[in-house]
């Protein structure tokens, strides 16, 4: 049976990574919507390619660039933020989201009002709006599968299982850049040391993520949402090697943990092909070649994310949105070098305890129009944090 999918964020290496698993089998596929933001001529390109109904950018300033990059293809084009809502919403069987940022939010929530599966590897939707999402999707009968590796390891591990038997989830880390960086370098760390990282090949925001654990303590938070877990039954394990993704401990003893490649084809081809398994073009792991995982207790002093990460899941309500917004802002501030690398945690502790940053809206209902308020003033807050720092 032909599958209609569309790839929010396709441009970026989620959304390629997608593409190229589709591009593989592109007869099991109608493609509905494509959608990115400055990259006009792979978007087009690709558009073009897999016979896209329509593409769209988030960037209005550059429709004109986009149509013409389409002129005599019969692909459609549109532009802006409204226009993605719009796609996300066309029927589809099959979406995947992966805009970086709280910017996949709205898209996400109105794939989610059309009763489709969502491949949700935007945790930004989930930190700054969990409640919202998986109601969302409970309302109108839609599917969220996780596309983030760990969770999607996690729910991979907990396949016929019981979740009562469920003791504790482990998701790993590799440590990112500066696993092994003495601490009072950290500091220094420049933005080309913070965008390379030792494993996977992804896009710059979240290979900054890594290295500072802000990734690591998105995904506490994610775990904590998608799989309804307590904070304290959720560990979190360096392991350079990148291939035990999660690890699910059950009431017994046992640990279920998930090994596969640093692939994200893995995790996307998952999530498209479920509850099936199909044949993935991703490398086979040679174990005694490999010869030996490691694992280590992160240091909370290196990475003060997840104790952060913590904090904000027992603060509740919509303190999640406050930290995603204060963590995007902090790292919009690293790139931009007006926040030192160690500097970012602290923006984002500060933003936590300031009051304007929410405006007494942290225990209001989720709605998505008081998620955007709270996200508009959280931003405010941690953008006076590093104008004070920069002093
Ligand atoms: P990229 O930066 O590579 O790609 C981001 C995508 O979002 C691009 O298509 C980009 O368009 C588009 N985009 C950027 N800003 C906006 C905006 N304001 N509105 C709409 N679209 C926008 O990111 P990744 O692919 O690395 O990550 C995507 C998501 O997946 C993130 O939430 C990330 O945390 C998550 N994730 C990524 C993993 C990875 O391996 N990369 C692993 C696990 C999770 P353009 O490029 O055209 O400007
Ligand atoms: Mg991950």
């Amino acid at each position: 049976m032909v599958r209609r999918v569309s790839i929010l964020g396709a441009t970026g290496s989620i959304g390629q990574n997608t593409i190229d698993l589709i591009r593989r089998a592109p007869l099991d596929y109608d493609v509905v919507a494509l959608t990115g933001a400055g990259n006009i001529g792979q978007l087009a390109r690709d558009a073009i390619e897999l016979k896209a109904d329509i593409a769209v950018t988030a960037r209005d300033d550059l429709l004109d660039d986009l149509r013409a990059a389409l002129k005599g293809s019969g692909v459609q084009a549109a532009a802006g933020a409204t226009a993605i809502c719009e796609a996300a919403a066309r029927p589809a069987d099959w979406i995947m989201s992966a805009i970086v940022g709280a910017a996949g939010l709205a898209p996400g929530l109105a794939a989610l009002r059309h009763g489709t599966t969502l491949a949700l590897a935007n945790k930004e939707s989930l930190v700054c709006a969990g409640a919202l999402m998986l109601e969302t999707a409970q309302t109108h009968g839609a599917r969220i599968l996780p596309v983030d590796s760990e969770h999607s390891a996690i729910f991979q591990a907990l396949i016929g299982e019981d979740a009562a038997a469920v003791e504790r989830i482990i998701i790993t880390a590799s440590g990112g850049a500066f696993r092994d960086w003495p601490l009072e370098k950290l500091a220094e760390a420049t933005l080309a040391q913070a965008s390379s990282h030792p494993n996977w090949d992804m896009g710059q925001r979240i290979t900054i993520d890594s290295a500072s654990m802000f990734n690591k303590a998105m995904e506490v938070i994610e775990t904590h949402e998608f799989f309804a877990i307590q904070p304290d039954q959720i560990e979190v394990l360096v392991h350079p090697q990148s291939m035990i993704h999660a690890l699910v401990g059950f009431h017994d003893g046992a640990l279920m943990a998930h090994v596969g490649p640093a692939d994200m084809r893995h995790a996307i081809g998952f999530a498209l092909h479920y509850p099936q398994r199909r044949h993935l073009p991703v490398e086979r792991l040679d174990l005694a070649a490999i010869g030996q995982f490691e694992f280590r207790t992160p240091d909370e002093q290196r990475w003060p994310a997840l104790r952060l990460a913590r904090e904000t899941i027992a603060a509740g309500g919509m303190t999640g949105t406050v930290f995603n917004a204060a963590k995007e802002t902090a790292l919009d501030g690293f790139i931009a070098g007006r926040v030192g690398f160690t500097a970012m945690a602290d923006v984002v502790a500060q933003t936590l305890e300031d009051k304007t940053a929410s405006d007494g809206l942290i225990g209001a209902t989720m709605t998505l129009d008081n998620v955007l308020r709270v996200d508009h003033l959280a931003r405010k807050a941690a953008k006076a944090a590093i104008d004070k720092r920069a002093g």
